[in-house]
């Protein structure tokens, strides 16, 4: 079978260029999931002078027409479901059931934002004066940029999307190179769906070249990024000289909390769950599991016999828990921090080998590691890994591991065990962090709620939930004397 190119998408038609990119399987890298077309500065132009002619249009037809297209969207990847899950395990390594999980998310969220056409909520309220009518009513902002990352290659396009489009603005979408495939099959789904011309506009290729583009993009008004914090805070840079709106959703160093009193089965299922699954790719997987020393030698033992058990390998094969780190310069990273782990905290636990022999030489396989008795300045303490690899830190008791818990300058997600009221309040109300858990894993979200961090994690309003509407629109305020 010949290998398939992907076109980016540009005013409703599929346009190449001269150079192309592969999107290998990471689990097995002699195989090439596809050609992408690499986008170009002047793609990204002409990109950004469609979505701006579109703009009048799109923004002026009634939200419910608008969420049509979104529910349509929604039906055709629906029809779909299987080759998508199947595709996201070959260009991003997750395992069939967490691929498929996540397209059941993309569809959902789909439906969710299509629904918010019929009510893009405003204000109405009483006014002072006699005969006055005072409302406020959402306002589209014009052409975002979207530019996402490898690790969820379907829900985060489609929780920045879904949300730009029904609020009336036209979008340009940059997926990361590793799994642009994802995001290419949402925009696909909505060309079939009749999204009109220039409203969803897809451009992929080097992040370097294209990043420069959007922000000197003529009529862009917007970016929502999802990425690193070294490129979230070179785009903020960029995007303040423009007084673009900005939202930045970045890196994390997640804790889990793993009290004396708490469900202790349950607690080793959440921590090695938030952990590996996903390969620790995850920006909500816990990295650090604080744990009171009551319990830390049984409960360190108890990860240790649970994590022995996860099947690592291809993501196709049923039974397999871990799939590969998503490229070499992952794995590269990992491996490097591994080496910091073994000359900071000793040997690991368990793990702490890149997996070779078989069809592991083929993909970027690498076990899941356990650090014990790491400390608060320990570099695996402090930096994002984005691997299968855990720091476990001893705590004195609850307060102490607030304590350790909070001291980090990340903010993304944290998580509680314990079967304590005081406790899990205490945490909601002293754990600096945007998502909080308690007695579950750190990582699986909805797409009901608001969702992203704080303190160095993040920036700018949330996403998800009714709150991501904010980012991407701008009230209207009208008194009336009638
Ligand atoms: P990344 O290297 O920052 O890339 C993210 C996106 O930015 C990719 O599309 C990338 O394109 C693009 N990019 C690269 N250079 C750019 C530039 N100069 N201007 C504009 N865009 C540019 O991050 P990643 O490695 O894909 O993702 C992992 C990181 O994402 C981790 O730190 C993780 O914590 C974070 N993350 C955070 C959340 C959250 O919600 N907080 C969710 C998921 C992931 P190329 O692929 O072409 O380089």
């Amino acid at each position: 079978m010949s290998t398939p190119t992907f076109l980016n998408y540009i005013n409703g038609e599929w346009v190449g260029g001269a150079a192309t990119f592969e999107n290998r399987n990471p689990a097995n890298t002699d195989e090439i999931v596809g050609l992408f077309a690499k986008g170009t500065a002047q793609d990204m132009a002409a990109a950004a002078e469609a979505a701006s002619n579109a703009f009048p249009a799109w923004s002026a037809m009634p939200g419910p027409a608008r969420g049509n297209i979104l529910f349509k969207a929604a039906d055709i990847m629906e029809k779909k479901f299987d080759q998508l899950g199947e595709e996201m395990t070959r260009e991003e390594g997750k395992t069939l059931p967490e691929a498929k999980g996540e397209v059941r998310r993309t569809i959902n969220i789909f439906r969710y934002f299509g629904s918010e056409g019929s009510r893009l909520p405003g204000y109405v309220v009483p006014s002072e004066r006699d005969r006055v009518h005072m409302f406020a009513i959402r306002k589209a902002i014009g052409v975002v940029g979207l530019v996402t990352p490898w690790n969820f290659p379907s829900a985060i396009p489609a929780w920045k999307l879904a949300p730009a489009l029904i609020c009336g603005n036209t979008a340009i979408v940059k997926p990361a190179s590793a799994a642009p495939l994802s995001a290419w099959r949402i925009v696909e789904a909505l060309h079939e769906a009749g999204a009109p011309k220039g409203v969803v506009n897809f451009i992929a290729g080097s992040g370097g070249e294209l990043g420069r583009a959007l922000v000197e993009a003529k009529g862009l008004k917007a970016i929502s990024f999802t990425g690193s914090c070294q490129i979230g805070e070179w785009l903020h840079g960029e995007a303040s000289k423009r007084r673009l709106r900005i939202q930045l959703e970045m890196g994390g160093k997640n804790p889990t909390i793993v009290c004396a009193d708490a469900d202790f089965n349950s607690a080793v299922e959440n921590v090695v769950n938030a952990a590996f699954f996903s390969t620790g790719q995850k920006c909500t997987a816990t990295s650090r599991a604080i744990v009171d020393e009551a319990i830390y030698d049984r409960f360190v033992q108890a990860l240790v016999e649970r994590t022995a058990k996860l099947k690592v390998g291809n993501g196709m094969e049923p039974g397999v828990h871990i799939g590969p780190a998503v490229d070499q310069g992952q794995l590269d990273t990992v491996l490097h921090y591994i080496e910091v782990g073994k000359k900071e905290a000793g040997a690991p636990k368990i793990g702490g080998n890149r997996l070779t022999g078989g069809d592991y030489d083929k993909g970027y396989f690498v076990e899941p590691t356990i650090f014990a008795d790491v400390t608060e300045e320990m570099v695996i303490a402090k930096e994002e890994i984005f691997g299968p690899v855990l720091a476990v830190m001893k705590a004195k008791n609850f307060q102490d591991a607030l304590r350790i818990a909070n001291n980090s300058p990340f903010g993304l997600s944290a998580s509680v065990q314990t079967t304590n009221v005081a406790n899990t309040f205490d945490f909601v109300y002293g754990m600096e962090a945007g998502l909080i858990t308690v007695n579950l894993p750190s990582a699986g979200v909805e797409y009901q709620l608001p969702f992203g961090g704080t303190k160095e994690s993040s920036f700018g309003p949330k996403e998800q939930g009714p709150a991501a509407l904010d980012f991407y629109s701008d009230y209207k305020t009208i008194y009336l004397k009638y």
